[in-house]
């Protein structure tokens, strides 16, 4: 386990920074996630912290040491790409004990270590399978054990969700906090789905063209986001005024929707069932041309029609004031 610190890190591909002067720290045993949308730079920074790929300019250190010019075998990281990179050829055991035999670990003593790793991702007794007998979700699962068998000092995640389907990524999102809690090993999650981040990750550090926009606890970003950038790619924001004059962002959950009393008379211009709650869309009476405002309520088995008048209101506290 070892802490990891990026200072000024940069990488110039030609007139491109992918990453453009990112300062970070993760504490030894902490869960990061850098989120940002394709093309913002997250595989660019993972790779250098891999040691896959060279810095233009700033220094990585990886449990105090430097290790900017270290081959990446050097570096003792476990990684983990989308597309799972399993070797076809070899069975699922083999797989995980490829890392062994590279560091020269006896046969035997590999063997053991392998298959509890398989254990550790709930894949005993399916050790024999080749990648192909193996669903989606089982061959990421063997990619986790192979990246984990050799007890790294950091392990490092490239979106290992995002090929698979809704209920499956969910899933293996719970199973992969549990794995990195009992493990403890410091972890940087790279996605583009800001639902993984917050739900998974101590903090998280939201990156715009290379550039970090925010590095943050989960609540935190999503309720005090930096700027706008973060509060939209977070998630849905109203951009409203006070009374007194400000204005800010008021997050979809902190809306009160009723059918009288103060607040701000409202249309329903669209009501979205999703469940446990009603998203509504409304547009704000005496603000032709204005975003509609999103509001999003418990469903208490009756819902507001589209059309229908209603008073919408918010809390000065739940405003947050951000850079336009
Ligand atoms: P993300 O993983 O967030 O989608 P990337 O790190 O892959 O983003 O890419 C960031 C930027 O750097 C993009 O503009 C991409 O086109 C560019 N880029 C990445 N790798 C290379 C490369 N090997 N050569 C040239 N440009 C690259
Ligand atoms: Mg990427």
């Amino acid at each position: 386990m070892s802490d990891i610190r990026l200072e000024g890190v940069t990488k110039h591909y030609g007139s491109v920074a992918a990453a453009d002067n990112v300062d970070l720290a993760v504490t030894q045993g902490e869960f990061v996630t850098i989120l940002g949308p394709s093309g913002s730079g997250k595989t660019t920074l993972l790779s250098l912290i891999a040691g896959l790929n060279r810095p233009t300019a700033g220094r990585i250190f990886i449990g105090g040491r430097d290790v900017t010019d270290a081959a990446a075998q050097e570096r003792n990281i476990g990684l983990v790409f989308q597309s799972y990179a399993l070797f076809p050829h070899m069975t699922a055991l083999e797989n995980v004990l490829f890392p062994l035999g590279v560091r020269g670990i006896g046969a035997a003593e590999g063997r053991r270590q392998a298959i509890d790793a398989l254990k550790l991702v709930q894949l005993e007794g399916l050790g024999d399978r080749r990648p192909s007998q193996l669903s989606g979700g089982q061959q990421q699962r063997v990619a986790l054990a192979r990246a984990v068998v050799f007890k790294p000092d950091i392990l490092l995640l490239d979106e290992p969700l995002g090929a698979l389907d809704r209920k499956l990524r969910e899933e293996l999102q719970v199973e992969l906090k549990q794995l990195q809690r009992t493990l403890g090993v410091t972890t940087i999650l790279v996605t583009h789905d800001q639902e993984e981040a917050l739900s998974l990750s101590d903090r998280i550090m939201v990156l715009d063209k290379g550039r970090p926009q925010q590095v943050a606890a989960p609540a935190e970003a999503y309720l005090k986001p930096a700027n706008r950038f973060v509060a939209e790619f977070l998630g849905i924001a109203n951009f409203v005024g006070m009374p007194d004059g400000r204005r800010g962002l008021v997050r979809p959950e902190r809306m009160r929707l009723a059918a009288s009393g103060e607040g701000k008379a409202a249309r329903v211009v669209e009501a979205i069932y999703l469940g446990q709650m009603v998203r509504y869309h409304l547009a704000l009476e005496g603000a032709q041309g204005a975003q509609p405002v999103v509001a999003a309520v418990p469903f208490l088995g009756k819902a507001f029609a589209t059309g229908e008048r209603v008073i919408v209101s918010w809390d000065a506290a739940d405003l947050w004031p951000v850079a336009q």
